[in-house]
């Protein structure tokens, strides 16, 4: 095999890890962003639900300040009906007012009741909310730490084949025509990320399955060895691959 497609295949080896890498990555921005999504959407709705029931509180004791105020009035009014009472007055309309306040009182209390029922409901709707938004956020902090160190791994395993890429290019370059092979490999790369060399399999660029005229799979045949290492190199004419044939591959 010639030592400069042998090269040439070790780069697009490692091109393709690179490009397996990404793709097992690719997905995790966009898996981040809707756990994100979930979460900020579960806060919000303990928010309300958290900002529902301290009105609720607030309402119930705004009507337990107005029962008070009740009370005093009743305790009021009973101090003078016994005052008057004693002194022989006419107590009649003091004992309607009461009456009045006593069913006011009455309303009152079952309106706080009401509320008090009502209240210890929004605290199981919260307590649920508060659940759900705990283990979403679990959930989450979880996979981000998970993700965390495999982006670290993926960063390393991605700079080490880097290193490699460029310890491969530099031995291409100690090839007689290795200079014009890196430039033809960066521009061929560009063009076909897929990879650059292809072999040739039953007469046929296997890149692009154009059939090869017998004279280039002649020469390919001829120039396979080892020795023609830094010479010709022939280029599929379909899709503009480095074609190589392998002797002991076929
Ligand atoms: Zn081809």
């Amino acid at each position: 095999m010639r030592k400069d497609i042998e090269l040439l295949i070790e780069l697009d080896r490692l091109e393709d890890k690179i490009i397996r890498l990404k793709e097992i990555f690719k997905d995790i921005p966009e898996k981040k962003d809707v756990l994100q999504q979930k979460v900020q959407e579960a806060e919000e709705d303990l928010e309300v639900e958290l900002e529902n029931y301290e009105e609720q509180k607030s309402e119930i004791s705004y009507l337990q300040d107005e029962l008070n105020e009740i009370n005093e009035e009743i305790a009021t009014v009973q101090k003078q009906i016994l005052q008057d009472t004693s002194k022989g007055k006419n107590v009649k309309s003091l004992e309607d007012n009461l009456f009045q306040l006593k069913r006011s009182k009455n309303v009152k209390e079952e309106e706080i009741s009401a509320s008090h029922s009502l209240l210890k409901d929004t605290e199981d709707v919260v307590n649920e909310v508060r659940d759900d938004f705990n283990s979403i956020k679990k959930e989450a902090e979880q996979f981000f730490s998970e993700i965390k160190e495999r982006e670290g791994d993926f960063d390393s395993q991605v700079k080490e084949i880097e290193e490699f890429k460029a310890h491969i290019l530099s031995k291409l370059g100690e090839i007689e025509n290795g200079k014009e092979l890196k430039t033809l490999y960066g521009q061929i790369s560009e063009a076909f990320p897929g990879g650059v060399v292809a072999k040739v399999e039953y007469d046929s660029c296997s890149r692009c399955f154009m059939q090869i005229t017998p004279q280039v799979l002649n020469e390919l045949q001829r120039e396979s060895g080892d020795e023609y290492s830094g010479g010709r190199v022939i280029r599929c004419a379909s899709c503009s691959c480095i074609l190589y044939y392998d002797a002991n591959n076929q």
